[in-house]
């Protein structure tokens, strides 16, 4: 039966593809593709933690066997044998076998998701008897996952899916076809995301995460169609499922019906014709009507990405999200060589282009490693994250500093340093660059220039203009977190999701003076956050004055295609009425 479900629109265009489901249950696992050569060596993974969890368990029985009754009840013996059987129960096996030869999942991943299976079958259960077992379902499952962490195979095992070389590739799913595949999840961390991006999914559904949640960013910057906040998504979807994923209305369609997969495979085609379309304005400069030159630059997330940037004719990096080297690392952190291989890669990578390197910015929605999220900070996104996390720990800082410095030597780089809000913070972070450069020329290692820029993501650095443009070079907008911390919306919480408002006169007044005062002392500044990518927007932000915008490779011809349709003198009092609106959204769609 077709039926919709209603999310947030946060990456453009349509997917139809067959559900994978990512288990969202509350064992933490690995999700990857292996290759067709590790089939064995995980089948026999699971069989070898299956094995020890019996062995267990029969242990136990014989303990309790020895017991008095007092000591050992009736139920304990009962339950165990239970758990033998359930340990020994055909379904899950043969459904395991199944997730890892067909599908190449991994061990981890194929266990979780025929629990998942086999749960909903037991919470369809008349039987109040039968149903309550599958918390013990649950519980051996545990066991077998905890038994096999001893044999954890590499993460590296990730494989491309169309790199795939097995029997099995070509059986997936209809055993003929190809079919595209669309990932549902509960949640997917930065670092899944990151895991995935390999994977040649056709687009997303998340449960949860908001417009400007770092899932939504991730998914955007693979330029797939994808779907947050769309609740209990993953509980309504049943793997396998044919699944329409419409990112422009944030509507997610399930077992369509024939008619509506033709009239979805027609936008589809119709959405590829239009990119087809762009890629003639690849080689035309970004410059308006009346001649005004705007800088096009792209947000990156891995050294990897440069070369996309550069195919998406971006004229530089302007933002790239150091983070994502940090993450999902169990806690090892990436050393000062590691670091400067990775950033020298991303600055040859743009052939003597500019390429502006953030500092690591974790914390809020980017946790290093999801298992340790720490939950006792009620109020992530207010606590230690980003710079706030670097001076916590500067010899961690420090070691970025060289990373950046060194990779310096080989190109355009620029220094930008994420949730800067007090003159004390700029002084220990400036001081840090000194010493850092200090320490390198002590050792005599080579290093580069580098100008230094501030991000203006809370109002408090948004209103202390003065202070930051006597301390940097150029200043960068990230309206993210402008936005999340002055309206005071989550920005990952997709239940405040009405109220996450780049077009509040608050918001608006804070970038604009922002580029006002930038334009004024002649200090380059830039809209790094995803406003800087939304073609709604171009033209507002041309007419505050912005001649300098980064964003998600896939978005920069679709914004130049505004930018080239755009007068910027006509734009600059019609933007100004927008300002003054009470309601700039009704101001901008009345003109
Ligand atoms: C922003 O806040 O706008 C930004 C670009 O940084 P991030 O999204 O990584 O927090
Ligand atoms: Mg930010």
């Amino acid at each position: 039966m077709t039926f919709s479900i209603h999310g947030l629109a946060v990456s453009r265009g349509v997917a139809i593809g067959r559900a994978v489901l990512v288990a969202s249950s509350r064992m933490d696992v690995a999700h990857y593709f292996i290759a067709a050569q590790d089939i064995e060596t995980e089948i026999s993974r699971v069989r070898t933690g299956r094995d020890t969890v019996i062995d267990e368990i029969r242990r136990l029985q014989e303990s309790v066997s020895n017991m008095g009754p007092k000591e050992a009840p009736q139920e304990l013996a009962a339950l165990l044998d239970v758990h033998l059987m359930l340990l020994q129960d055909e379904e899950l096996i043969s459904g395991v076998k199944h997730w890892i030869s067909d599908r190449l999942y991994n061990a981890e991943w194929a266990l979780t998701t025929q629990l998942e299976i086999i749960s909903r079958q037991f919470d369809e259960m008349e039987d109040a008897y039968l149903r309550e077992r599958k918390a013990d379902l649950e519980q051996i499952v545990e066991r077998v996952l905890r038994a096999m962490k001893g044999t954890a195979s590499p993460i590296a095992a990730l494989t491309p899916r169309a790199e795939r070389k097995s029997p099995q590739q070509d059986l997936l799913l209809d055993d003929t076809v190809d079919v595209p595949l669309v990932l549902v999840a509960h949640d997917l961390s930065p670092a899944d995301m990151l895991q995935f991006k390999q994977s040649l999914f056709a687009g997303f559904i998340t449960d949860v995460g908001g417009k400007t949640s770092h899932t939504a960013i991730v998914a955007r910057s693979m330029d797939i169609p994808a779907v947050v906040g769309a609740r209990t998504c993953s509980q309504l979807v049943r793997q396998d499922d044919w699944v329409i994923i419409d990112g422009d209305a944030g509507v997610v369609i399930v077992d369509p019906s024939s008619i509506i997969l033709a009239e979805y495979g027609f936008k589809q085609r119709q959405g590829e014709l239009e990119r087809g379309r762009l890629q003639r304005l690849l080689h035309t400069p970004a410059v308006t009507m009346d001649g005004e030159k705007v800088q096009l630059l792209a947000n990156i997330e891995m050294p990897e990405d440069a070369a996309v940037a550069l195919k998406a004719g971006a004229l530089g990096v302007g933002l790239f999200r150091s983070e994502f080297l940090f993450m999902g690392r169990q806690g090892r952190l990436p050393d000062e060589e590691e670091q400067f291989q990775a950033y020298k890669k991303a600055v040859e990578g743009m052939h003597g282009l500019p390429v502006t390197i953030r500092t690591v910015d974790v914390g809020a929605d980017k946790p290093l490693d999801e298992t340790l999220r720490d939950d006792a900070h009620l109020n992530p996104a207010l606590g230690l994250r980003a710079i706030r996390w670097s001076l916590a720990d500067p010899a961690m800082f420090l070691t970025q500093l060289r990373a950046i410095l060194r990779a310096a030597a080989f190109g355009q780089v620029r220094l930008l340093v994420p949730m800067l809000a007090h003159a004390s913070e700029i002084r220990q972070t400036l001081a840090h660059i000194e010493q850092a450069r200090a320490m390198l020329d002590h050792k005599g290692v080579a290093f580069g220039p580098v100008k230094l820029g501030a991000m203006i993501e809370i109002p408090a650095a948004a209103l202390s203009l003065k202070l930051f443009l006597k301390h940097f070079d150029f200043l960068s907008i990230g309206t993210n977190d402008l936005i999340q911390y002055t309206l005071a919306i989550d920005r990952a919480d997709e239940s405040v999701a009405h109220l996450y408002d780049p077009l509040h006169p608050a918001v608006l007044r804070l970038v604009a003076d922002t580029i006002t005062e930038c334009n004024a002392q002649g200090k380059d500044v830039s809209v790094c956050g995803e406003m800087a990518g939304d073609i709604g927007l171009t033209k507002l932000l041309l007419g505050l004055g912005l001649r300098s915008f980064s964003m998600h490779p896939a978005q920069i011809l679709a914004v130049k295609q505004e930018i080239l349709r755009s007068d910027a003198s006509r734009l600059q009092p019609w933007a100004t009425r927008v300002l003054e609106a009470e309601d700039p959204a009704l101001a901008m769609a009345a003109t």
